[in-house]
């Protein structure tokens, strides 16, 4: 979400001259677009701020200027903090904020930084976007839904991106249709919870999720639909159905149960059990039977026992993952589970996260081994890390690379697999 942010950012500054610049010397102004979900990642941006700094005094030293931006959800978090503990930050501004930037940026030039900008306002900042410009290529992010109002006990999401927002069902079609224009072949839904989305129609009624993605899959020229991220509860049986009907729609889901244990689910406030997961992971296999499945999963939350723990292992066991993301719980300050007198000891949870990752990496690779042999659609955006490479995606979402042939950037093409590694695949571009 902080990428599609960041290219509506560029759409926001363009008419005032400014665009993306590769390095920090070229740069007038260095936004930061921050994320907050866990510690590690709100750490990371006082130490690229320390990076940054080093080039403002550069730039003093040769007679020039640069403004430096906190914005997203650290921003919002720390707001008028982020200046006293950095003051050379010129201006800090929340996900909410950022259709004013010009203003914030006229500001910071007049009264020589000291902007902070945390309204949720009052009109949606995606009425106030200028129309977008794909600046994200052949595969594009398209954010339909905002906000959370599930107030799991161990998000700061509810507070850093407000209440959950949806998009008019017109609004996420026009833009899916200019990003096409601009070239795209593949949309990504974004939401924190995707599959709860319920966007206004001209009729007054509300579209699924379900809906939308039929909607959209009648746009010529858009040949990929995904979405991302999704809560259980939210799975609703048309959107199951939808992945048995619509071919544009990609087999592969991102599903986080974070927790494998009833006890634990419970006390994160998740509001569902596994069985309930597992029933939903049945629906979608009978459905669509070769559906990738990724997650997400929290270890060492606030009083989890090994037999807990043990919980999650099972419930990975049984799922049998093609990837997943994996953290060790991080406490975040004003959520509930923060100040649970039962925190787990952190070498427990090195050691829980370090047997899962295990695991998740054995299911990983036998699933991307399976594929050597057989021929996939991939769709290819970018170089590889060698030269001569090209890097794309299957429709399942795996890294494929190939030796790079002209013409093919930018194509969606059948590919021989010839070798299955943890992370990507190696193939041979059929014809
Ligand atoms: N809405 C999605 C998740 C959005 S947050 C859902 O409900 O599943 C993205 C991921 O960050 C979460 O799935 C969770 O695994 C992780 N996460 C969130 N808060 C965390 C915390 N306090 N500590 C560790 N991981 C966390
Ligand atoms: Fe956070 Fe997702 Fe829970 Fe909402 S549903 S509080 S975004 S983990």
């Amino acid at each position: 979400m902080n990428v599609y942010d960041t290219t509506r950012m560029y759409d926001v500054m363009a008419p005032l001259g400014y665009t993306p610049s590769n390095s920090y010397e070229d740069a007038d102004m260095v936004i930061l677009n921050t994320c907050h979900i866990r510690e590690k990642a709100e750490d990371k941006v006082f130490s690229d701020l320390g990076r940054v700094r080093l080039e403002k005094e550069k730039k003093k030293a040769g007679g020039e200027k640069m403004l430096i931006a906190v914005g997203g959800c650290v921003g919002q978090a720390e707001g008028a903090e982020i200046i006293t503990r950095a003051p050379y930050v010129d201006m800090v501004f929340g996900s909410q904020s950022y259709h004013q930037l010009p203003e914030m940026v006229t500001k910071a030039i007049r009264d020589g930084g000291g902007v902070v900008e945390l309204d949720f306002p009052q009109v949606q900042k995606f009425d106030l976007l200028p129309e977008v410009s794909n600046t994200q290529g052949v595969s594009a992010f398209l954010s339909v839904q905002e906000g959370c109002d599930k107030f799991c006990s161990f998000c700061v999401v509810p507070y850093t991106r407000g209440a959950e927002y949806s998009r008019p069902l017109a609004a996420v079609i026009y833009e899916a249709s200019k990003l096409v224009d601009g070239g795209a072949k593949e949309i990504t839904l974004l939401g924190q919870n995707v599959n709860a989305y319920h966007g206004e129609m001209t009729d007054g009624k509300t579209a699924s999720l379900a809906y939308t993605i039929d909607a959209l899959a009648q746009i010529n020229g858009l040949e990929r639909i995904r979405y991302i991220t999704s809560h259980p509860r939210d799975m609703s049986d048309d959107l199951i159905a939808i992945h048995g009907s619509e071919k544009k729609l990609m087999p592969y889901l991102h599903l986080p149960v974070q927790a494998g244990s009833d006890e634990i689910l419970k006390k994160m406030n998740r509001k569902h059990t596994r069985d309930f997961y597992f029933e939903i992971i049945e629906k979608l296999r009978k459905t669509r039977p070769d559906i990738a499945l990724s997650c997400d999963f929290i270890v060492g939350f606030p009083s989890e026992t090994d037999e807990n723990f043990e919980d999650t292992m099972d419930l990975i066991r049984r799922v049998n993952y093609a990837s997943a993301y994996s953290f060790k719980y991080s406490p975040r300050p004003g959520t509930p589970a923060a100040t649970d007198e039962n925190q787990v000891p952190e070498l427990i949870k090195q050691e829980r996260l370090a047997r899962l990752q295990a695991l998740i990496h054995e299911q990983q690779t036998t699933f991307n081994q399976s594929m050597v042999g057989k021929t996939l659609k991939v769709l290819f955006d970018r170089e590889g890390k060698h030269n001569g490479q090209l890097l794309g995606k299957s429709e399942y979402m795996q890294s494929v690379y190939v030796k790079e042939i002209e013409g093919l950037r930018g194509k969606i093409t059948d590919v021989k697999i010839t070798g299955g590694f943890l992370n990507s695949l190696t193939g041979e571009v059929i014809n």
